[in-house]
């Protein structure tokens, strides 16, 4: 079996498997009753799939060779293709991954000293139109399934070899739900996903390790903290409407006092957990003294901790990032205010790989001038 290359990929098409990637246990057992095994067995099916992270059903010795004969026949375990895999000059990974229907989306791996975090898609593009973010400008936009959701997880688990799951010395220990898409408008899909990667006997990230971000889709906030219990990350970028009504357009629905007010009720939230506001530095925008010192009030009494973000510019944007030392002077008011505001690192920039860069190829410049911003790069052979 070719991981994630076109040989599956047609394969599976043109023979119509049912993937299994993304099936929770009680949809397992079903599966196993309908090919006649005894449904408890399922328990060993999703061990094999989601904690050793084996694609080949004949490797799967605990079941019994008739089994896995029957489960070959019916099903596959196939990753999305990796359309491309790039990897930055600062080791940062990129895949464009291409799902079952020819759409696409992104995902990026960050490697730090000994830990990293995975960035990961919940749509094909964003119907939200965040003026100064790439993924916005995509005309297509799809809800992805939970086994696409999953499916990025599990490329980058093969692309590291680090499987079985809870090795030690595994370099992909987070998650954070920060790529293509708005997670809160694909609930659903991303709450199957990440309820499979939270089981312990799975693939075991805990939801400690999980952050999802959103640009502030308010009715759906206290379901994603009762539900999932993951950390919370909130698109804020501006301190008045006047400013997020133009930057985060959702902010027409729902205002920063209502969007405070349910992150002032998150399940969870709590000084050791706090909720993390996103913030885009945006030269002449939102960068003023002013701005931060409005930051400070307007979060006074949430949980609360900043991640300044250096504006990542994408051909064709009006916007520029805020100079090094607006920002550390920006930082350094909201840190004398008492509130923690790293300023988030700008990793893979070289391979778009940095926040709100992500888009998929079939939208992005023509190829030649794709070919001359990648001369950096290393291309994985093969991908
Ligand atoms: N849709 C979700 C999650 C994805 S974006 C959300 O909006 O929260 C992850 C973060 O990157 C968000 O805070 C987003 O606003 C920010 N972002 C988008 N485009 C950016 C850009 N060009 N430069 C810096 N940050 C950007
Ligand atoms: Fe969508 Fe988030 Fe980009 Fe806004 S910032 S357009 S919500 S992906």
């Amino acid at each position: 079996m070719v991981l994630g290359g076109k040989t599956s990929y047609v394969s599976a098409m043109m023979t119509a498997l049912k993937n299994l990637i993304g099936l929770d246990r009680e949809e397992l057992a079903l599966e196993m009753a309908a090919i006649g095994e005894k449904p408890f067995r399922a328990k060993q099916l999703w061990h094999w799939i989601y904690h050793q992270g084996e694609t080949d059903f004949a490797k799967m010795t605990t079941l019994a060779k008739t089994a896995r004969v029957k489960l070959a026949e019916h099903y596959t375990l196939d990753r999305p293709e990796v359309s491309r895999e790039l990897t930055s000059t600062d080791r940062s990974r990129k895949w464009l991954l291409k799902f079952d229907d020819a759409n696409e989306a992104e995902c990026v791996f960050i490697p730090e000293e000994d830990r990293g975090a995975l960035c990961i898609s919940s749509q094909v593009g964003c119907t939200l139109n965040c003026t100064f973010c790439h993924t916005g400008t995509q005309k297509l936009v799809r809800n992805l399934t939970a086994r696409e959701v999953l499916g990025q997880l599990m490329v980058a688990r093969d692309s590291y070899a680090e499987w079985p799951s809870g090795r030690d010395d595994r370099l992909l220990t987070n998650i954070v739900m920060m790529g293509m898409g708005e997670p809160l408008f694909n609930f659903d899909n991303v709450a199957k996903a990440l309820k499979i990667v939270m089981d312990g006997d799975g693939l075991s990230i805990s939801k400690r390790r999980i952050t999802l971000s959103t640009s502030g889709v308010v009715p759906m906030m206290q379901r994603c903290g009762e539900e999932l219990g993951v950390n919370l990350a909130v698109s804020l970028h501006a301190c008045s409407d006047a400013l997020r009504d133009i930057l985060v357009p959702i902010n027409r629905k729902h205002p920063i006092r209502e969007l405070l007010a349910a992150c002032r009720a998150y399940p969870g939230a709590n000084n050791a957990r706090r909720i993390t506001f996103e913030y885009a530095m945006l030269k002449g925008v939102n960068d003023s003294d002013a701005d931060a010192h409005q930051l400070i009030r307007l979060v006074h009494g949430i949980p609360a901790k900043f991640n300044l973000i250096p504006f990542n510019p994408w051909p064709g944007t009006i916007y520029e990032c805020s100079k090094p030392s607006t920002i550390r002077r920006f930082a350094k008011i909201l840190n004398d205010g008492g509130l923690s505001a790293p300023v988030r690192q700008t990793r893979g920039s070289d391979i778009m790989a940095a926040c709100g860069q992500l888009k998929s190829d079939s939208q992005r410049a023509p190829r030649k001038s794709r070919e001359a911003s990648n001369t950096e790069i290393a291309v994985r052979p093969g991908a």
